[in-house]
């Protein structure tokens, strides 16, 4: 069962507003030398396309830093700077116009040099992320360690508590000099951990939550993992922006991220396209068929549902909750519109008929008007 959101404060990268009322925002961060701001420029460019509404880029030396000019005017998306340990690469990073800084002020040695970040910062009203990742914690310290000793937390618990103490240890250092544009995050590769930890954090204060589940891995496994993390916490109302961590093109990223949104329902985003498993009745080469439309649905960017269903006896009726879609058969398919049977085509004919299908309600439904292209009128 769906739970309402949690309430958090609005913060903003850039123009694109987190928490409030905005909808879950989709991040991603590039791979690409941040040394070499066109390749960057162009993985952004490509993030950006794909639905990206933040790239995070990775800043590890003054080189990096150094660029940061020469890509950040011309990014499409606010950028946010990914930094450890050095403010001195946080301070070069605002001077850039950085929308946003991922950054653990407990990890920068003088309180002078965290100071001076925070001012910059708010100066330019530019959010901060801390979190603890529980792959980069501190040991237990012996305090929590006697605290604890009484508390008959399970193993999952104790470590959860420890992320969400070393979060807050981060978070009261920003407090203390007077700056609340705060993001959190609490990522995990085990998925229980960062569940109990961003659930843990939830209660405690109203800053913006962002979700992620740390190297999860290659695409398929690792997009099931994210799902199962993120989509639970979502489900109940925990989480402002996610990022989903694939060993791939971070673009495929994006296209999970907007999936998990898409079964929640939290998100519209391009043409989703339902498909049967097939079954002993199948008569067609159906996995091809699903593989093609899946191909064009890519270009499409209305929120239209589209059906390739493998037998015409269950197909139309297994599929009326879609927009259009196609029941095939031997050596030929049904076309469908929310389940009403429209006409007959040759197996050959099928794509081109769905894609003409597709086309006209997106012209005539005016559910899509949103995203029909502007009419070229300059020869009418
Ligand atoms: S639509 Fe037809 S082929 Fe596909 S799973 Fe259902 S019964 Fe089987």
């Amino acid at each position: 069962m769906m739970a309402s959101r949690r309430k958090t404060r609005a913060i903003h990268v850039g123009d694109v507003q987190i928490g409030g009322n905005a909808p879950i925002r989709v991040q991603s961060m590039t791979t690409s030398d941040t040394r070499d701001p066109k390749a960057t420029l162009e993985q952004i460019a490509e993030l950006a396309d794909a639905g990206c509404e933040i790239v995070r880029v990775a800043v590890p030396d003054r080189v990096a830093a150094a660029a940061l000019p020469d890509i950040v005017p011309y990014a499409q998306v606010p950028l946010i700077a990914d930094i450890h340990f050095e403010h001195t690469l946080a301070l070069k990073a605002i001077a850039a116009g950085i929308h946003g800084i991922r950054l653990n002020p407990g990890n920068i040695r003088k309180h002078e040099d965290v100071r001076e970040v925070v001012m910059a910062a708010k100066e330019r009203e530019i959010p901060i992320r801390v979190g603890a990742n529980f792959g980069s914690l501190p040991p237990m310290s012996r305090e929590f360690v006697d605290e604890m000793a009484e508390s008959n937390l399970s193993q999952v618990e104790l470590v959860a508590e420890h992320m969400v103490r070393t979060a807050l240890g981060h978070v009261r250092i920003l407090e203390d000099l007077d700056f609340g544009d705060i993001k959190i995050s609490l990522k995990a590769f085990e998925v229980p951990i960062m569940l109990e930890a961003y659930s843990r954090m939830a209660k405690l204060n109203d800053y913006p939550l962002h979700l992620g589940v740390t190297e999860a891995g290659t695409p398929k496994a690792g997009s099931v993992r994210s799902a199962v993390g993120l989509g639970t916490l979502l489900a109940a109302g925990i989480g402002d922006t996610i990022r989903v961590s694939l060993t791939t093109d971070p673009v495929e990223e994006v296209f999970v991220c907007y999936e998990i949104l898409k079964s929640l329902e939290l998100r519209q985003h391009g043409a989703t396209m339902v498909a049967c498993p097939t079954c002993g009745r199948v008569e067609v080469d159906l996995f091809s068929l699903a593989n093609e439309v899946d191909e064009y649905l890519k270009t499409i960017k209305a929120p239209i549902k589209v059906a390739v269903m493998g037998c015409v006896v269950n197909g139309p009726g297994e599929a009326k909750d879609s927009d259009v879609g196609v029941a095939a058969g031997r050596g030929k398919g049904i076309i469908f519109r929310k389940g009403k049977i429209l006409r007959r085509v040759m197996e050959n004919e099928i794509v081109p008929a769905l894609k003409e299908e597709i086309t006209s309600i997106l012209e005539e439904d005016e559910q899509f008007a949103e995203w029909r292209e502007p009419k070229d009128t300059a020869n009418v």
